[in-house]
């Protein structure tokens, strides 16, 4: 069994050159736990000089890192891997004590982390050029690939430690350095990992991580010696960290939020997709930018469907997430986060939609100062309204019953989102219709979340991605590194290729 890590700091601190600094921020805020509300941490606010301090650190690191064998960075990750897999039921809880998933959702976050380092401890595969001999007359042209610098992530509250995973593994094992900046209500899970890297034998300065919140993101933004900076959150600062590191001259990939929308055809297979729907609406407390949260249940489909999935909802048990137990869900994230779903439920009584289940009289007793809410379900909205239209981002589905699957298809086209939409059908025809015309980047047939494994790209449309190359996959490879295209001739290699191997000329050049 590996020892417990050592990390039992209450104030964060910054690792920098693999040496855990204080902050020289002056403003601190809390780290809390969502199901007691009790304070666990305090985070510093990082500004312009923590950033440096950092960036420099990771400048400095490039240099090695970059020419250092890249079967020897894969190793690292390899490490790195084992290490995270050991220490995983300790990040797992860390995740649930920090955020507020249950454990089963911690550990499942986890091992797809984990599947992110997989896939790049494969990059001496993955970072290969490619080349041709004599294209033209005795010219051979090939090209490399080579890492960026200094790169730079932020990431957003609700996956403490897998959605930083999305990023560094890969940018790294690339052979760029980087800097991390994690959400500050969920700086624990990174700390842990910090560690584990070092463990792993990642030299000084590769990696390193900042907190903070705008002041510190706007100096990694604007920080000259930053190349590439990756983003996950909302889709208000996801346009705002597109526009401003790419005005600074950056790379840039930045994913927003989300309005997925679930489209139940008549034929679907009503038990499966029950499930289906409440894992997908409900998983997580709905703080997930893959999470179903509009229903869009197609003719007859509505009333097969809302009564099993109502009272199923109304059996999830919620709970406290941070002691041992068996919750379905967790608390929420913040009590600000809280109060805005449930004014966002307000404001959709208001409007007129029919609140089939109401989760905001929802009482732990255990933990009566926890962030808890709920499974809440709309019936009868309708297009235009709030609750249709924007990301509530939390345990709330609202349905707006349809009569065609080409009116489903149009709501779709209508959403300013675009991140990820499933359709549940027993109909070929159907899904292939839905596959090709829904205005979004990631389709699910018959899978209520179908976020990519670490081998595919997470492919947001719309407002839910800006930039061009995705996070994870393939894609990332490209994102953080650069081509190096070389022609080469050789004076003479023509007579020296057309003569035969007994010649003269051949036998003097060998
Ligand atoms: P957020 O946008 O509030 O914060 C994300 C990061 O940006 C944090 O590190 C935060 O400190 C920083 N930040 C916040 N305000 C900023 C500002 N004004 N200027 C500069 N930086 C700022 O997001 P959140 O509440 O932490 O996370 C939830 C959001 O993330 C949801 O909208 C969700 O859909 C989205 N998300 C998207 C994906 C995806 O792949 N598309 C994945 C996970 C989460």
């Amino acid at each position: 069994m590996p020892g417990k890590l050592s990390h039992k700091l209450t104030t964060c601190k910054l690792l920098i050159d693999n040496e855990w600094q204080e902050a020289r921020a002056q403003q601190f805020t809390d780290v809390t736990n969502p199901s007691t509300g009790e304070v666990i941490a305090k985070v510093p606010h990082c500004q312009a000089d923590d950033v440096n301090r950092a960036v420099q650190a990771a400048q400095q690191a490039f240099p090695d890192w970059s020419q250092t064998p890249v079967v020897d960075r894969a190793r690292v990750m390899f490490k790195f891997k084992s290490l995270l897999e050991s220490h995983g039921e300790e990040l797992a809880r860390t995740v649930s004590r920090e955020h507020g998933k249950t454990l089963a959702e911690s550990r499942a976050s986890v091992n797809r982390g984990i599947e992110v380092v997989e896939f790049a401890c494969g990059i001496p595969s993955l970072m290969t050029g490619e080349s041709i001999d004599n294209l033209a007359r005795s010219v051979d042209c090939e090209t490399v690939r080579h890492p960026l610098g200094v790169c730079a992530g932020i990431t957003p509250f609700n996956f403490p430690a897998m959605v930083p995973l999305w990023m560094y593994p890969i940018a790294i094992t690339c052979g760029n350095t980087f800097v991390l900046k994690p959400s500050e209500h969920v700086p624990l899970s990174s700390l842990l990992v910090c560690e584990l890297l070092i463990q792993a034998g990642l030299p000084a300065g590769v990696f390193n991580l900042v907190h903070g919140s705008k002041g510190c993101v706007d100096a990694l933004l604007t920080h000259p010696l930053v190349k590439a900076v990756s983003f996950v959150g909302s889709t208000t600062v996801a346009r705002y960290i597109y526009t401003t590191a790419a005005a600074a001259g950056k790379r840039v990939q930045a994913a927003g939020g989300a309005k997925n929308h679930l489209i139940i055809m008549p034929d679907a297979n009503i038990e499966q997709t029950v499930e289906a729907l409440k894992a997908s609406a409900f998983g997580c407390a709905g703080e997930r930018c893959m999470a179903g949260s509009l229903a869009v249940p197609v003719g007859q489909a509505a009333e097969q469907l809302l009564s099993k999935l109502i009272d199923s909802a109304s059996n999830m048990k919620v709970g406290r997430t941070d002691i041992d137990g068996s919750p379905d869900m967790g608390p929420l994230i913040t009590h600000e986060h809280l109060e805005r779903v449930k004014k966002l439920i307000g404001q959709g009584e208001q409007e007129g939609a029919q609140l089939a289940l109401d989760g905001r009289q929802k009482r732990v007793a255990e933990a009566p100062h926890g962030f808890f809410l709920g499974p809440t379900i709309f019936d009868q909205a309708k297009p235009g309204m709030s609750i249709v239209e924007e990301e509530i981002f939390g345990p709330v589905l609202t349905v707006v019953r349809v009569n065609t699957l080409q009116e489903a298809i149009a709501l779709g086209a209508n959403s300013q989102y675009g991140n990820g939409a499933s359709i549940f059908t027993e109909s070929g025809q159907a899904a292939r219709l839905f596959k090709h015309s829904f205005n979004a980047g990631m389709i699910g047939i018959n899978i209520g979340v179908p976020a990519p494994l670490a081998w595919f790209p997470f492919t947001g449309w719309n407002n839910s991605f800006f930039g061009d190359l995705h996070i994870q996959g393939k894609e990332a490879i490209l994102f953080y590194t650069q081509q190096k295209m070389t022609m080469t001739r050789w004076f003479g290699a023509a007579k020296a290729e057309s003569a035969p191997f007994n010649d003269p000329v051949w036998k003097s050049r060998v």
